[in-house]
């Protein structure tokens, strides 16, 4: 896909995070092997169509989380590119980014924690407008407290001069919404944005998500562990493993066709609400391994109920799904040479 495709607000190419690992220097002296490093992303692609839920989902540890920090640039990459409505971000000095920043915006997890407590709930929400624009008081007031009302902070007046701890777990995070929203991004990426919500509120904020993303013109980037809230926001959707993308597609191929043996255990592995047709199976056998020192071949391997002897030696690359368009998978047995090794 071109970088002058108009649809695309978001390509990311060749996307990499390593952390070194600190070690002392008589480690360093004695060590003849390459310095480790953690593989938090290896090499991760995918594009956000503008106006789309583009979700991202996987087990903690997966690197998700890491791949939103990496897209805002709130943490640099270690290689590839992350194009933003054609401007290569990966690559803009720090001035040039703070410009660019009131163009995207963050919902993290723990609204609490996301929220100065010493603040006033008002002026944390109108913060970001102080910093990229010339608002007067009275007029960052105004924006700040029409947000408010929008996200359902109502009466904001009073909500204003409110503290984080008085609000309850669902205010607080209307107020990150909103914060999140005050400078008019065009992308905004939602990092389990319901996770720590009260179960009662889940379905209202998505719902408050999903129209502010249509009076809005948004376009979301929303990463998640769960695929049942995944289902119920995104269009499209890439799944996560060990710093991989193994699956991307229209949310409707992946749910209903999915094919990499990992996003089949997810989807197996959502609750049912109906007791009568529940039928949810756990996850496959063991913990996400080390990202420090990644299995050989295909990384879900030692856990993949499919693994054949080639799966542990080669590692399978994204391909197209036999026939769709968009939906790509990582896995020999589905879309790789080795098809004709998986069970009849
Ligand atoms: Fe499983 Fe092999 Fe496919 Fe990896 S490549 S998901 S180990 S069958």
């Amino acid at each position: 896909m071109s970088d002058q495709n108009h649809d695309v607000l978001v390509q990311v190419k060749g996307l990499t995070k390593h952390y070194p690992i600190q070690q002392d220097f008589i480690s360093r002296l004695l060590s003849a092997e390459e310095a480790k490093k953690v593989r938090a992303v290896d090499g991760v692609e995918f594009d956000i169509r503008r106006g789309e839920v583009f979700g991202l989902a996987g087990e903690s540890g997966s690197g998700k989380t890491t791949v939103g920090r990496l897209v805002l640039r709130l943490t640099d990459p270690t290689e590839g590119d992350i194009i933003f409505d054609g401007v290569n971000i990966a690559r803009l000095s720090n001035e040039d980014m703070r410009q660019m920043r009131a163009r995207m915006q963050i919902i993290f997890q723990d609204p609490f924690a996301s929220l100065n407590p010493r603040m006033r709930i008002g002026d944390g929400i109108g913060h970001g407008v102080k910093i990229h624009s010339d608002a007067t008081a009275t007029e960052r007031r105004t924006v700040v407290e029409t947000m408010m009302e929008y996200v359902g902070l109502t009466p904001a007046k009073l909500y204003y001069e409110k503290y984080p701890h008085q609000l309850s777990g669902g205010q607080r995070q209307r107020a990150v919404i909103a914060r999140a929203l005050v400078t008019r991004p065009e992308l905004v990426v939602a990092d389990e944005p319901i996770a720590m919500a009260d179960v009662s509120v889940r379905a209202l904020l998505l719902e408050l998500m999903i129209r502010l993303k249509e009076d809005f013109n948004l376009t979301y980037l929303f990463i998640t562990h769960d695929l049942a809230t995944a289902k119920y926001i995104c269009d499209r959707i890439g799944i996560m493993y060990l710093g991989k993308l193994v699956e991307v597609g229209d949310l409707r191929d992946v749910y209903t066709h999915p094919s990499h043996p990992y996003t089949d255990a997810l989807l197996e592995a959502v609750p049912v609400p109906d007791p009568e047709s529940r039928h949810e199976k756990p996850l496959p056998k063991g913990e996400i391994p080390n990202p420090i020192d990644p299995p050989s071949g295909c990384r879900f391997h030692p856990r993949c109920p499919l693994a054949v002897d080639v799966c542990s030696e080669i590692e399978p690359e994204l391909r197209p799904v036999e026939g769709s368009t968009g939906h790509l998978a990582a896995c020999h047995l589905t879309t790789g040479d080795y098809r004709h090794l998986a069970p009849k």
